[in-house]
């Protein structure tokens, strides 16, 4: 019930009340649909369900999305119906549910034989509304975050699952947070050892960067300024598994990944992106 408060706090600033009620009941409707059910590790099973509301709430996603993600494994795992949930929550609703409970078919039945680029492509055809797709990857970034909890001998497979099939699909739509913490912990079950220390190096590294990465920064930002450039600039930190990428495509070591820092620049057109490339030619 906590979790369910936090939602919808988290809800309030975007949503409507009338939107907010319904939730709420969609919330009451799960945990009793999933009575008695429990996750691997232990928590009653709506925690699930709320945390992968939770996770798209932070995305700002529009109430029936919410709605359906609260619902979400209730035709899979539960005797309830697709005409139970457009009785109550409407067609909408029910479309996305059924249509996230037909995405997890697929994935039993074909996962071994696809290719990862034809399973891709399948996935996103059959999810005709791409709301049934963001509910999926936020359903897979849950699963992934509590993976500690499911039998060691799956753990595996869902990994490379994830990181060849869901992570390519996060990072296509844009979602960059989504995609880099899928592969982030792909990697760190499929490599435990490698991630261990690549992590080790980043954050032995880091200390020192920090620093120069500020400074950099306020360069940018101050030089941008004086030329009149309005612009919004981010300093950001590849991801664990993208360095490991590429000192394994281009063998280099660790300390000669030079770019584990990025800034990115946003103007308003092109023609503000030229001068600000100018800018930064001439810093
Ligand atoms: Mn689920």
């Amino acid at each position: 019930m906590l979790e369910a408060e936090t939602l919808l706090k988290e809800c309030s600033g975007y949503l409507k009340p009338d939107d907010l009620a319904r939730l709420q009941s969609a919330y009451q409707f799960s945990e009793l649909a999933h009575h008695g059910q429990f996750r691997n590790s232990g928590e009653p099973y709506v925690s699930h369900p709320v945390a992968v509301a939770g996770i798209l709430a932070g995305l700002h996603l529009d109430a029936q999305a919410l709605t359906a993600a609260l619902l979400h494994d209730v035709m899979e795992d539960t005797a309830v119906t697709k005409a139970q949930i457009t009785d109550t929550f409407g067609k909408s609703v029910a479309e996305l549910v059924d249509g996230v409970s037909k995405l997890d078919k697929i994935e039993f039945e074909s996962a071994e034989k696809a290719q990862a680029e034809n399973f891709r492509k399948m996935l996103l055809a059959m999810a005709r509304d791409v709301r049934v797709i963001l509910i999926k990857l936020a359903d897979r970034l849950h699963n992934m975050r509590t993976l500690d909890a499911v039998p060691a001998h799956k753990r595996r497979r869902i990994a490379r699952e994830t990181i060849e099939i869901y992570a390519p699909i996060a990072n296509r739509l844009g979602l960059n947070n989504i995609y880099q913490e899928l592969e982030d912990l792909s990697f760190k079950y499929l490599y435990p050892d490698r991630a261990r220390v690549l992590s080790k190096a980043v954050t032995a590294a880091r200390g020192n960067r920090r620093e120069v990465v500020g400074k950099v920064l306020a360069n940018i930002e101050k030089r941008l300024a004086d030329n009149g450039v309005v612009a919004q600039v981010q300093g950001r930190e590849k991801h664990l598994h993208s360095i490991y990428n590429k000192m394994r495509e281009k063998h280099l070591s660790f300390g000669q990944v030079l770019d584990v820092f990025g800034f990115r620049i946003i103007v308003k057109d092109v023609h503000a992106c030229y001068i600000a490339l100018g800018v930064l030619h001439g810093l």
